[in-house]
């Protein structure tokens, strides 16, 4: 490869793993973070070579880059042929199996504790609820995970209402007040740790009753809660008044309390 400009790196090559990376991305699995980077690095590699045929005298390669753009797309290839395997990487969202009852559903679907559900009946699974949301009692079409590998099921008596599993619960949204009332913040030393936790999750509120102040919500949280009737939610409001509340809260960028409680009313 190029060390000086009697010896360019092979054009030909270089071509070659654009082309084949841009194949890669091209095709329906979802580009991976190795894949950029080794196309990036192959376009730097070959805007290079373009150069150094306009111009003589150009400095040569570093050996290093040389062998980190080969290295790059070489991974990056193996990554796609692992998925092209149907050796999937685990999906960022799905929840974990914790157990399996006997003589349930499940257990006849054949799913184990350690199981990762991905989706049911074509819907993502991000948490107990959306499972108890996108169950279809004619039709629980479950795709999962386990040792990486993906797998589709179709439950054999989908008529019962309980799969028998339980979940590992989800990872819980906290809160980024700095209420000047804080409870928490109150809490003497040397209690249980989880009493010390401060949680401001839509999804705790809806299905334990803790109170909270809607400071947090993006609009996916504000799009599910509408969609999926997560309701009651039980809200913390303590002043109507924008500057008053963020100032009682400790937080400058609170929401204008009025104007979501207008919108999930408006939304039933
Ligand atoms: S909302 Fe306020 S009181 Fe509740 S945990 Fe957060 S800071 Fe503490």
């Amino acid at each position: 490869m190029a060390r000086d400009n009697g010896d360019q790196p092979d054009l030909i090559v270089v071509i070659g793993w654009v082309l084949l990376s841009l194949i890669f991305h091209r095709s329906k699995v979802e580009p991976l973070l190795l894949g950029k980077a080794a196309i990036a690095s192959q376009l730097l590699l070959l805007a290079y070579v373009l150069l150094s045929v306009t111009f003589t005298g150009l400095p040569p390669v570093h050996d290093a880059f040389i062998i980190l753009t080969a290295g790059l797309t070489a991974v990056s290839g193996l990554q796609y042929i692992y998925k092209d395997l149907n050796l999937q990487m685990p999906p960022k969202s799905g929840i974990e199996i914790e157990a399996v009852q006997k003589d349930s559903l499940a257990e006849q679907a054949g799913l184990q504790p350690g199981d990762l559900l991905a989706s049911i009946n074509g819907h993502k699974l991000h948490d107990a609820i959306d499972l108890m949301f996108h169950r279809d009692l004619d039709n629980v079409d479950l795709e999962f995970y386990r040792s990486g590998q993906k797998h589709k099921i179709t439950l054999p008596e989908p008529e019962e209402t309980d799969l028998g599993i339980t979940v590992k619960p989800f990872k819980v949204k906290t809160c980024k007040n700095n209420c000047v009332f804080c409870f928490v913040k109150q809490l003497p030393k040397g209690l249980r740790k989880t009493l010390y936790l401060k949680d401001e999750d839509y999804r705790l509120s809806f299905l334990y009753g803790n109170y909270i102040t809607l400071s947090n919500l993006d609009c996916r949280d504000r799009k599910r809660i509408i969609e999926q009737r997560l309701s009651p939610l039980y809200i913390s409001v303590h002043t109507t008044n924008k500057a008053l509340r963020a100032r009682m809260l400790g937080a400058l960028k609170a929401c204008d309390i009025m104007k979501e409680l207008e919108y999930f009313a408006s939304n039933r």
